[in-house]
């Protein structure tokens, strides 16, 4: 990079660094290059090529080949900037959380319609169970003013996250957050919710060497990887339901690919909700299993 470098010239060079550097990498690599630059420089994402011909302010250089040099070995450009969008709004993320996927839009979006259908006249209590960044009740507080959620996570690190996330939103006063697993925290004090939501680890251990590097190697495997099937965290929660004092009227699970039946069947032969449903995510996969209580 010489002194007097725009950044247009600056984006073009780091495109093509990473282009030969990171063969192993998924991520586009100018998109990836116009993210970090938008980040360093604090522009908008409206600014970038109305301001690119600025010339790149020496004292970010540092900084800017630091954020390059991580994204050739492969960690994922999110945690590099430190943020990832979801539903329209900016969360904090950190290797201590799994970066939100937009398919979790589609079970936020249908959580939403289903409760704002089924409590009209008072407000739901929803859990969220290994809330990692917080983005399922954060996101449905942000719509949602007078709702209220228990935001459950085993990791500290990710309950840390959360909370900050919920801040930044200013949805703290809507939700409770507590480090514990599963739904233990709520069986022990004997906590009635309306709604469960959960997006689980499901990536059995043996599929994980399949995984993209950006995720196997940087995202925390405690929110990705389970043993055996895959299927333990749902048989788990379904089991745990009946020690709660009261079943949730509505039950939403993003699951992995081929796992919906089996989720549907388990959730089905409780014979508690009469309609059990699956919704396919933008790929035609089977993405989340729905119960739910209709009158
Ligand atoms: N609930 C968070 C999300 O959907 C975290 C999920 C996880 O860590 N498995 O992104």
């Amino acid at each position: 990079m010489n002194q007097q470098m725009s950044v247009r010239e600056a984006f073009i060079e780091a495109s093509s660094f990473l282009k030969e550097s990171n063969n192993k990498n998924t991520q586009e690599p100018s998109q990836v290059c116009r993210w970090m630059l938008e980040a360093l420089l604090e522009w908008k994402h409206n600014d970038f090529y109305l301001r690119w011909h600025e010339p790149f302010p020496i004292e970010k250089r540092e900084k800017w080949k630091d954020m390059l040099n991580r994204k050739a070995k492969g960690e994922p450009v999110q945690y590099i900037i430190g943020i990832q969008e979801f539903y329209g709004l900016n969360f904090k993320v950190t290797d201590a959380v799994l970066i939100p996927r937009p398919e979790t839009e589609i079970l936020v979006e249908k959580m939403m319609q289903e409760c704002r259908q089924l409590w009209r006249d008072r407000e739901p209590v929803i859990a969220d169970i290994g809330t990692g960044s917080g983005i399922i009740p954060i996101t449905l507080a942000v719509h949602n003013p007078s709702w209220e959620f228990i935001a459950v996570d085993i990791s500290d690190q990710a309950i840390q996250v959360a909370k900050q996330n919920a801040k930044k939103h200013n949805v703290m006063n809507q939700i409770e957050f507590v480090q514990g697993d599963l739904l233990f925290p709520l069986i022990e004090n004997n906590i009635e919710i309306d709604v469960l939501i959960s997006n689980p680890p499901y990536i059995p251990s043996q599929d994980m060497k399949d995984l993209q590097i950006e995720v196997k190697d940087y995202e925390p495997l405690n929110a990705l990887e389970v043993g055996g099937d895959g299927l333990y965290f749902y048989e788990k929660m379904i089991k745990q339901l009946s020690d709660l004092p009261k079943y949730p009227k509505i039950v939403g699970f993003e699951v992995g690919q081929g796992q919906a039946k089996q989720v549907a069947e388990w959730l089905q032969s409780l014979n508690h909700w009469n309609e059990v449903y699956i919704v396919k995510d933008l790929a035609d996969i089977e993405r989340h299993v729905v119960a739910i209580i209709k009158f």
